[in-house]
């Protein structure tokens, strides 16, 4: 399998140069150049197969000859190392609970898939020793600390913005060490992406480090993500009609994963984009008109997105036509109102406590269904309500136990370099 820039100014590469450059030189994505067909009798057979079986077959055609069976399936067999329960909500309504992974987010998959990748091209000594650098609004920063821990070869900085993510996502952030850094920057997610893009275009950082990033845009982190719609499907009722499938977006790789394992042959229904007020996607299927925005701050942070990174690559899928999107894919806005509304009559309603993700995936989905009276609908719930505890708690009346997976990270003590928003502190910091 080669890869090809969506700028299309840039070489095909293989998936090793594609998951170690995350971009292609000329700042496009990378893309696959063929979309492979899931195996005969791969769907048939999908209910009885183990999830590191799915997880092999579904990223073996991706991965192609840049890595051994036996160490591909190690690795799958890593990254999808916990449950993916489908749980009922209400009628109508199921949700695919994605957040009992290490760091209790969905993106604990593409991150740790991603980072043995990388941990394995550098110990063959394919690359030289890589620098992680990554912005994060909270869940991105977690799931990439926890993928990369003890890696070897491979060193992590970590940018968040100061006093704006929750507790148990700064202790995700700090309290590792190791090969984890986090910088805490005196400023807004913005402030941190942008600090992180000027350091990609440095060229003196570029003879220092070998840099690269751990967003979706990298292939090795955005095409696991197929992985949670296989899962889905491996335990959604036989008899049933295909689902609707309502997926919280901000950045568009998990919906646009969805959507590639869709094409490749997983009966799913209709996808849904569920957006808080960063909607340039829903305003594109409604006039086609494209325009990104400077993010604004909502419940649902990890998708305050003002330019899906993604969008580009569903264009793609879709050949840049509207009508063959808008026969595919229908997209909704969800306000913070709306989405409280939805945790709160649920939690009421059903005793199903969503996350503010889970929820705008909800109130999207409900709207659809007021218009498609039949469809059988499935949520992604993204994260576990434990890390939104403003907005969840003052609901439920009580403060939300805290699971397993992040009770080892309570009294540790936090290690954070403070940042002022100054790109040459920054890098005076990764020159060093
Ligand atoms: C990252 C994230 C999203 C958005 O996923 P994208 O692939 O960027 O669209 C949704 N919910 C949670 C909890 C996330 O962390």
């Amino acid at each position: 399998m080669k890869y090809y820039s969506l700028r299309h100014q840039s070489p095909r590469v293989d998936f090793r140069t594609a998951a170690v450059t995350g971009q292609a030189p000329d700042g496009g994505l990378y893309f696959p150049e063929s979309i492979p067909k899931f195996p005969a009798g791969f769907v048939r057979e999908l209910r009885s197969l183990s999830k590191a079986t799915v997880a092999l077959n579904v990223m073996r055609p991706y991965v192609g000859s840049t890595m051994p069976d036996s160490d591909l399936q190690r690795i799958c067999t890593e990254a999808v190392d916990f449950d993916f329960p489908l749980v009922p909500v209400e009628p109508g309504v199921t949700a695919l609970e994605l957040f009992h992974g290490p760091t209790l987010a969905f993106k604990d998959v593409g991150a740790r898939f991603m980072s043995r990748c990388l941990g394995y091209f550098a110990q063959r000594g394919d690359t030289p020793p890589v620098t992680v650098l990554v912005a994060t609004s909270g869940d991105t920063g977690g799931a990439v600390a926890s993928g990369f821990l003890g890696v070897p070869g491979v060193e992590v900085v970590i940018l968040y913005p100061s006093g704006k993510v929750s507790p148990v996502q700064e202790q995700q952030l700090t309290t590792l060490g190791q090969n984890i850094a986090a910088l805490e920057v005196d400023g807004t997610f913005d402030d941190c992406q942008a600090l992180v893009k000027q350091a990609f275009r440095d060229p003196d950082l570029a003879q220092r480090r070998y840099l690269t990033s751990a967003n979706s845009i990298n292939v090795a982190r955005w095409l696991p993500q197929q992985l949670y719609y296989c899962f889905a499907w491996q335990q959604w009722p036989a008899t049933a009609p295909a689902p609707v499938v309502s997926v919280p977006s901000g950045n568009f790789g998990n919906l646009c994963a969805g959507l590639l394992a869709q094409a490749s042959g997983l009966p799913l229904g209709h996808f849904i984009a569920a957006c808080n007020a960063n909607d340039p996607v829903p305003v594109y299927l409604r006039t086609g008109h494209f325009t990104a925005r400077p993010a604004v701050a909502t419940f649902s942070n990890a998708m305050d997105v003002g330019n899906p990174s993604n969008f580009a690559r569903i264009l793609e899928l879709f050949d840049n036509d509207l009508g063959k999107m808008r026969a595919a894919l229908s997209a909704d806005t969800v306000t913070d109102a709306e989405t409280v509304a939805a945790i709160r009559q649920v939690w009421a309603k059903d005793g199903y406590l969503l996350d503010p993700h889970g929820a705008v995936a909800y109130t999207a989905l409900r709207r659809y269904q007021a218009q498609h009276a039949a469809a059988e609908g499935l949520i992604l719930a993204t994260a576990h309500p434990v890390k939104f505890p403003d907005v969840v708690e003052p609901i439920l009346g009580h403060a939300i136990p805290l699971p397993a997976a992040v009770q080892h990270l309570q009294g540790r003590p936090k290690r954070s370099v403070p940042l002022a928003v100054d790109y040459e502190q920054l890098k005076a910091y990764l020159m060093a």
